[in-house]
């Protein structure tokens, strides 16, 4: 008898013990999410996500719920939850006098579920890398940025406040001034740099661990660039090279971009399937930055002032936009159809590509100068297009947010959504994995802690707006 009551003054204790253990609690809890793996091109539903500050802290299953608390919650209602998308090269420019042009489009990216870009260079550091200590200490709305800083080109650099590397001398001095300003990468671009220099840039910031990606001088070859460290290329042209058998003599002919036609007509599948797989196994990133090329390539035939995002470019930004489309105009009609041939050539370029292993970023290159190439919507046009050119949808969004933070070595902290990932995050009515269309449907955006509704977001651009006028 004594023995029996012992037990149940046991099971007593124990019960009221279990039912007031304590909750855990988080800044923010997510109910009911249906969490998309692109990784694994799976979804699981009936998940709850546990958020502190800007770090998922734990992912369970909603029959778990009642250990958890929040004072903030969101109701997902089975919606889907993916990492928030990084738009691989983006520029900030224009000159000081469009400063404030530019910072208004960082809600932009935010709209479109952008939580990362890479800027790929331009003539406003200072204010690019205040805007990004800014965001990452939550004083100002917009996406982490990645930036090169100033581009390194040669004598006559092809864009404004680019570093100058003339000879030897210049190449240690350039990567001083560009790590005591704490860039993340190195942009290298082809307006005038030689071919020695290009390499050495390369050589120098590999001993100092930066990465190094850009534009290439047509007399050098990506291979041998790779051979020296080179860790990414912009845009297909010097993949493109690279590909045909005439390449070597065409570049003693010193026609620079006037070889690209010849190029297109001696592409040498076969060849190309060498390249690509050397890519491939040297891990080098190459973002094709489809859409733009689509974009300029229609640039005289298409009328874009009813563009619904024009709005939101300030004037001073759009009357950057003239220099393409007076540059259009000056070009033949026949250049005009050389441009449109290349454009496919690189469409059918990236498939073969993607199945040979390579690390395709996806890239919009929006920004000033680029013209109707719009923040935000530009990288889910790029998206597109890579699903055009034979991408599944799960390959494109690997192109966003796998492939872009593997390029900085920070695959450990983005990527999915699991426990230990920074939070950058976006909810959808829709799987974008079953089309890729459905990134059209983003509700909420989350970054840096704060979670952004659709009317939130659509305030801030209604702000940004205002900024300019
Ligand atoms: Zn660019």
């Amino acid at each position: 008898m004594c023995k029996r009551l012992a037990i149940c003054f046991f099971l007593l204790v124990f019960m009221s013990s279990c039912s007031v253990k304590k909750k855990e609690k988080f800044d923010l809890i997510i109910l009911n999410a249906q969490i998309i793996d692109v990784e694994n091109n799976k979804v699981s539903s009936g998940k709850l996500i546990g958020i502190n500050k800007d770090t998922i802290q734990l992912i369970a299953d909603m029959i778990q719920s009642n250990n958890y608390e929040s004072d903030n919650i969101i109701e997902a209602n089975n919606k889907f939850i993916m990492p928030g998308l990084w738009d691989n090269h983006v520029h900030f420019r224009g000159g000081d006098s469009l400063i404030q042009e530019n910072k208004n489009l960082l809600p932009l990216y935010l709209t479109y579920g952008i939580t990362t870009i890479r800027d790929a260079g331009g003539d406003i550091t200072p204010a690019v890398i205040n805007w990004r200590n800014q965001i990452n200490s939550g004083n100002l709305d917009g996406p982490n940025i990645f930036t090169s800083g100033p581009k390194l080109d040669g004598s006559k650099p092809a864009w404004e406040g680019s570093i100058k590397v003339e000879n030897i001398d210049d190449v240690p001095y350039a990567l001083d001034s560009l790590q005591a300003i704490e860039v993340d990468y190195v942009k290298m671009y082809d307006g005038s740099l030689s071919k020695e220099m290009f390499y050495k840039i390369i050589e120098e910031a590999q001993i100092r661990g930066l990465k190094t990606t850009g534009h290439m001088p047509l007399t050098a070859n990506i291979l041998d660039a790779v051979e020296h460290g080179l860790d990414g290329s912009e845009h297909l042209y010097y993949v493109l090279k690279a590909c045909s058998p005439k390449a070597d003599s065409l570049s003693k002919l010193n026609i620079n971009y006037g070889m690209i036609s010849t190029l297109v007509d001696t592409y040498d599948s076969k060849l190309a399937e060498k390249v690509y797989k050397n890519l491939a196994k040297n891990k080098v990133f190459i973002t094709p930055t489809l859409y733009i090329g689509h974009v300029l390539a229609g640039l005289l035939e298409t009328d874009h002032s009813n563009d619904s995002l024009l709005i939101y470019m300030g004037a001073g930004i759009q009357k950057t936009y003239q220099r393409r489309i007076n540059a259009a105009k000056k070009a033949k009609t026949a250049s005009n159809d050389s441009r449109s041939k290349t454009e496919k050539m690189f469409s059918k370029m990236v498939l073969p590509m993607q199945n040979a292993g390579v690390n395709l970023m996806a890239g919009s290159d929006c920004g000033a100068y680029n013209s109707f190439v719009y923040p935000g919507e530009s990288l889910h046009s790029e998206l597109k297009h890579l699903v055009m050119a034979g991408l599944s949808p799960q390959q494109a969004l690997i192109t966003s947010f796998i492939n872009g933070p593997k390029f900085f070595n920070l695959q450990e902290h983005y990527g999915s959504v699991s426990s230990g990932k920074v939070a950058d995050l976006i909810l959808l009515d829709k799987n974008p994995l079953e089309n890729i269309e459905n990134l059209s449907s983003i509700n909420i955006v989350l970054t840096k802690g704060t979670v952004y509704e659709k009317s939130a977001l659509n305030n801030m651009l209604r702000k940004s707006k205002q900024n300019e006028n």
